[in-house]
């Protein structure tokens, strides 16, 4: 069997007296897709983000593609940036530059960060704003556009510096109830397209119908996962099932 394209192991993480992180092991196989689900507070953001070293685990071991991070050694910057250069974040709020029109939002990551020729950068940007439908917003700035067209040109910009793996935190729930199909079948077409993708989320039909894998989290451990016609569907553990039936 091949290796997973992102493993991490062991992850722990307290912040001031609160263990938020009790050894959590995650492995991706390239070109599939892993939702992470569970109560509020349960770790899902903190896991994702030690993925990408927005968070700093004190210890634990994450690994994408060929770049390794050992967070008991404590990591310099340089170390961390590199494995940042692994993955695309996809934000709550999309966070995009106010300032910058969608086309410079899109192109800053490739350009500034990555030192890519702006030319290659732009004609790469228009084309991932042509699949996430949005061709002929390139020139306006993010207040002219709705939440959901924001969160499509966020994705747009996480996919612009041709990540290995793509992760999103709860990319819809800021969003009105309306806008929030939108940006689910941009994922799903993604999903499809063979984007590895790690995605925490509170849409359980998106995770049934295009996660490969579910892991439930809950007071800092995966306490249960597998494919989402297990996990969501006949769980083994008490946990998961009284999580499920909450939101139903
Ligand atoms: P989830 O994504 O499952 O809702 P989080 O990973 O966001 O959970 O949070 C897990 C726990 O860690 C929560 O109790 C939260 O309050 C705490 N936490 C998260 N980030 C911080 C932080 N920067 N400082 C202090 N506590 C935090």
């Amino acid at each position: 069997m091949t290796a997973p394209l992102l493993e991490a192991r062991g992850l722990v993480k307290t912040f001031g007296e609160n263990r938020v992180l009790r050894g959590v092991d995650v492995a991706v196989p390239a070109g599939s897709v892993t939702c992470l689900i569970g109560p509020s507070g349960s770790g899902k953001t903190t896991v994702l983000r030690s993925l990408n070293g927005l968070e700093a685990p004190e210890s634990g071991t994450v690994r994408i593609g060929d770049v390794e991070l050992d967070w008991a050694s404590r990591p310099d910057a340089r170390a961390v940036a590199r494995l940042r250069g692994q993955s695309g974040m996809v934000f709550q709020a999309h966070n995009l530059f106010p300032h910058l029109t969608v086309l410079q939002n899109v192109t800053s990551g490739p350009v500034f960060a990555q030192g890519r020729p702006r030319a290659e950068a732009e004609q790469e940007a228009r084309a991932l704003l042509e699949r996430v439908g949005l061709a002929e917003k390139a020139d306006v700035f993010p207040v002219q556009l709705s939440g959901g067209q924001q969160q499509r040109v966020g994705i747009a910009r996480a996919l612009a510096t041709r990540p290995q793996v793509v992760l999103f935190d709860e990319p819809t729930s800021a969003l009105d109830p309306e806008l929030v199909g939108e940006v689910l079948q941009v994922m799903q077409s993604l999903a499809a397209e063979g984007w590895t993708m790690v995605v925490v989320t509170h849409e359980m039909r998106f995770a049934r119908q295009v996660a490969d894998q579910v892991l439930f989290l809950d007071g800092g451990v995966v306490v249960e996962q597998g494919p989402p016609s297990e996990v969501l569907v006949e769980p083994r553990e008490p946990r998961t099932r009284q999580f499920l039936q909450r939101l139903l």
